[in-house]
């Protein structure tokens, strides 16, 4: 097996970015492949005069030609090194998630773990499972395997249907892979208060987990008894955690009725259902809709889904978060906040500011940044992979 590894060669000057332990090798960088490698394979990357620099994962269909499994000329790309991989991301969240939150955790946050296009969340006693891709696609049985002997679990849930995969020429798949089918809602709890979870049909795995701490850190924001606007909603996350805060109400606005269904059962579970409203709404409309009734709120959350997926869409996404920031703060009351987030990598936070500082000039409110927000514990950023650093979010004050 060993002798079959194919190599590439690299351009010259192209091996800077490896020698700094980034994970991701694009096509451009290629000078030479040797042999013919398969989809998925294990290669061994060389710079331009044939020294080591890493092994990875080919992937022939992809602008991201390969991603590294290993800096290291001795490892062995083999079932041992996937459970030792595994076994040290799962390891780590120990000291990262409270035991009580353990039952909804991200055990396998991809690059930042060691194990590129690898997504493994815990619900409870089942583990959701994204291939995103070539190389964890291929070890696909051998990654299972080895997280089944790191329960006991009841069930192992694959929703490997995430856009990136058409890119690396993988078409989506879901369904069970080991152990019990799921649940149609698994419960979880976050920060005190019972969330559902839909594995099968959710959005991603079936929550953000990346939002957990910054769900916590919005209670200092909510006034007692105060109105608060949930733009985006989903499974209520953040409104929940605003009525657990002491607000008086939540709209829970977002365009998904299978998101507001599940919404709408957290909150009764959690004892919430006389001081919430669910609205089936375009987050840009019904903003505007109450710019024009006046309407006004204590806290306004923004979490929109992902507005760039490619180079080609930041300026479009620029515009769609510039509006909403601008409508949000216009609803704000004097004094009252605005939470707001970006979950596109591409725009960087100092390109999220400075959209947002152009919501501020334009609305005509002083607006001041009392707090920054960024993903949970348990979605690390690898320093040498500032690509993982998705999550960002301003609390905004609104004079
Ligand atoms: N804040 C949520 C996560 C939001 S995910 C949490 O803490 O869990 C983004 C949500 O936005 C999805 O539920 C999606 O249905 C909704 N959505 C996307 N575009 C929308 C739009 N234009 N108007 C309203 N909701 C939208």
């Amino acid at each position: 097996m060993e002798n079959e590894v194919c190599s590439i060669r690299l351009k010259a000057g192209r091996e800077k970015s490896l020698l700094r332990k980034h994970p991701w090798i694009f096509s451009g960088a290629v000078q030479e492949v040797m042999g013919i490698p398969g989809h998925g394979d294990t290669i061994r990357v060389l710079d331009s005069r044939g020294n080591f620099l890493a092994w990875a994962a080919w992937s022939p269909a992809s602008q991201i030609r390969a991603r590294i499994w290993s800096f290291d000329p001795g490892e062995s790309v083999d079932g041992t090194f996937f459970r030792r991989r595994l076994e040290a991301a799962v390891r780590a969240r120990t000291g990262l998630v409270s035991r009580v939150e353990a039952p909804g955790t991200r055990l396998v946050n991809a690059e930042s773990d060691g194990l590129p296009g690898l997504i493994v969340d815990r619900y409870d006693g089942f583990l959701v499972i994204s291939f995103l891709a070539a190389g964890a696609e291929a070890w696909r049985e051998t990654i299972v395997e080895s997280l089944s002997g790191l329960g006991p679990w009841d069930g192992i849930y694959e929703r490997s249907e995430a856009e990136v995969r058409r890119k690396e020429g993988l078409q989506p798949r879901a369904g069970l892979l080991a152990g019990a089918e799921p649940p149609a809602r698994i419960e979880i709890v976050e920060n005190g208060l019972r969330f559902l979870v839909d594995v099968r049909k959710g959005h991603k795995t079936g929550f953000y987990l990346d939002q957990r701490e910054n769900r916590a850190a919005m209670g200092r924001y909510v006034h007692p008894g105060g109105e608060v606007l949930n733009c985006f909603a989903y499974s209520g996350g953040f409104g929940l955690a605003a009525l657990a805060a002491g607000a008086g109400r939540v709209v829970h606005l977002d365009s998904s009725a299978e998101a507001l269904d599940l919404c709408r059962a957290a909150s009764d579970m959690n004892g919430f259902s006389d001081k919430s409203e669910f609205e089936e709404a375009d987050v840009f409309s019904r903003l505007r809709a109450y710019r024009a009734e006046e309407r006004r709120f204590d806290l306004v959350i923004l979490d929109p889904p992902k507005f760039a997926d490619s180079k080609a869409h930041v300026e479009r996404a620029a515009r769609g978060y510039k509006d909403i920031n601008l409508l949000a703060m216009g609803l704000a009351k004097p004094g009252g906040y605005v939470v707001t987030f970006s979950c596109s990598g591409l725009v960087d936070a100092s390109l999220f500011q400075k959209i947002v500082a152009g919501a501020a000039l334009d609305s005509g409110r002083r607006v001041r940044i009392v707090g920054r927000m960024t993903q949970a514990a348990d979605h690390p950023v690898d320093l040498a992979f500032p690509e993982g650093d998705y999550l960002k979010g301003l609390v905004l004050a609104v004079d």
